[in-house]
């Protein structure tokens, strides 16, 4: 009786998180993270569950047997939905429906050869497969594709390795003891419920948490790039320097100011779409070009900043001047002209500053080196009075 309700109520988590998993996803317009799976998993346990109400754990029938095909499809449309959620994109219906035939004519097969224990005792020993492989899954993940998730990703394991444990000892105690081990009022199947309605509680906020996780990521890094070149914007300059002088041994930075020069030619000469596609072009090759650790930014229009860390006046000077050359020697690609676009850049470079709030006046001291090098010619690098 006592597990009659926990099942009951069990059907009912399912259900509710299942219409909130839909409720989520139909918000998160184009990316739903997977949300929509997730909410057919819950959907496909929580109709498995209410089929096992009705007809009773053990008996041999079409019920039975979807009630089976059911329990096993609900945690690989959790699978499929984990993936979706870490950017891999994979089809959902067509797998779950082969698995549904497969599994359904492999649960008549071993009926009709070995009975209906060995039924039973294959989808326990198919289930715990399943969650323990998820288990080892997830745990690669947390060093592979979910490294910001890292505290999640064991809470998630250990949750999901639980159930591939119980898992293998109901398979265990249907070979050792029969079909009686299924009847709901033994204590193990009062376990095996209690911890089922334990993760049907506790695995949705998880999983809405995760979204959370995803969504803010995804929106602090919006705030701190520019769209068009996917370098940081003034906002996100100013965030990596807060964490570069933080440390308590912080050297030195020299801020660089790069132009392009007669860019307003190039838009008017090829289209703005052009002119993009060699805002681009520098972008690339100056975040390329720049040491690891340095900040690469869009100011706006066709003016970048770079902020080299580490180095002292006459590294931040070569590492200009190979800026200039390499933006001079190359090719803008991807433009389908008979002659390749080339630009130039004229680069300013600041003194030396040790905080943020210095910021501005490095900002003016490269602005005014700047001028310096596009009344000179242009395509130059001139450095603030100090530097020279
Ligand atoms: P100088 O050598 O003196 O730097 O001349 P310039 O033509 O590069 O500089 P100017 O400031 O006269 O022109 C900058 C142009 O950049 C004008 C503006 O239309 C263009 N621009 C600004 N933002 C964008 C953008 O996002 N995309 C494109 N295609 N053009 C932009
Ligand atoms: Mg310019
Ligand atoms: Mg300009």
């Amino acid at each position: 009786m006592v597990t009659t309700v926990i099942l009951s109520m069990l059907c009912v988590h399912l259900l509710c998180f299942s219409v909130m998993f839909l409720l989520i996803s139909t918000r998160l317009n184009g990316k739903k993270l997977g949300m929509d799976v997730f909410a057919l998993g819950n959907l496909l346990l929580g109709l498995a569950y209410i089929l096992q109400l009705l007809n009773g754990p053990a008996s041999w029938g079409a019920v039975s047997v979807i009630n089976h095909t059911l329990t096993l499809c609900a945690p690989v449309a959790y699978v499929l939905g984990a993936l979706r959620f870490f950017d891999r994109p994979t089809p959902v219906w067509r797998p779950l429906l082969a698995l549904a035939i497969g599994y359904t004519t492999l649960q008549v097969v071993v009926q009709w050869l070995l009975g209906s224990e060995a039924r039973h005792a294959l989808l326990a020993a198919s289930c715990a497969l399943l969650f323990l492989a998820m288990t080892v899954a997830v745990l690669y993940a947390r060093g592979t594709v979910a490294k910001d998730l890292r505290v999640e990703m064991v809470v998630v394991a250990v949750l999901i390795g639980g159930i591939g444990a119980l898992n293998a000892g109901k398979c265990w105690m249907i070979l050792t003891g029969g079909l009686q081990a299924l009847d709901l009022n033994t204590s193990f199947q009062r376990t095996f419920y209690i911890y089922m309605s334990f993760l049907a509680t506790v695995l949705p906020p998880c999983a809405v948490w995760l979204v959370l996780r995803r969504l803010t990521d995804e929106l602090r890094s919006m705030a701190a790039h520019d769209p068009l070149t996917h370098l940081l914007n003034r906002r996100g300059l100013t965030d990596g320097l807060n964490a570069h002088f933080r440390s308590r041994d912080a050297e030195p930075a020299y801020l660089l100011i790069v132009d392009i020069d007669y860019f307003k030619r190039i838009n008017d000469t090829y289209g703005h779409t052009v002119g993009d596609v060699v805002l681009g072009h520098v972008a690339n090759v100056l975040s390329t070009t720049a040491r690891q650790g340095d900040l690469t930014c869009r100011l706006g229009g066709e003016e970048f900043a770079l902020v080299c860390l580490g180095s002292d006046q006459a590294g931040a000077l070569q590492l200009a001047e190979r800026m200039r050359a390499a933006i001079e020697h190359s090719d803008v690609p991807g433009i389908s002209l008979s002659r390749p676009i080339r630009c130039t850049v004229t680069i300013g470079v600041s003194q030396a500053f040790t905080s943020t709030r210095a910021l501005d006046e490095s900002m003016q001291q490269a602005d005014a080196a700047l001028y310096r090098g596009k009344t000179a010619g242009r395509n130059r690098v001139e450095a603030a009075s100090a530097c020279a």
